[in-house]
């Protein structure tokens, strides 16, 4: 499983290997700082570049994949989907359902 391995192995210190992502907008590298994801078509991993905060729950992560042959440029999302603990600074237009165990039916 090389993917596997390189997924590890990548987690802290991979400088970009692809110095130049397609981007009309500055440059801001900050390898390790973003979610770890694998390129949807080769399977490789990606390297994030640059985030934007779309809305109070959408954050949008450029991301350029390593594998030289493919070379795919995306966007994905980061979004909170459920609560584990609930805040302690609830802004009450932010609703998120909430964590529940697996019933003991299962
Ligand atoms: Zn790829």
């Amino acid at each position: 499983m090389e993917l596997q391995k390189d997924f590890f192995s990548m987690s802290s210190k991979l400088p970009p290997v692809n110095d130049n992502p397609p981007t009309d907008k500055p440059k801001i590298y900050s390898v390790g700082h973003y979610p770890k994801v694998i390129c949807p078509h080769c399977l490789g991993s990606c390297t994030g570049w640059k985030t934007s905060q779309q809305t109070e729950l959408v954050r949008e992560i450029y991301y350029a994949c390593q594998t030289p042959d493919c070379g795919h440029v995306f966007v994905a999302q980061l979004v909170p989907v459920r609560t584990i603990l609930k805040s302690q600074m609830p802004n009450p237009e932010i609703r998120l359902p909430n964590y529940q165990e697996k019933s003991e039916a299962n």
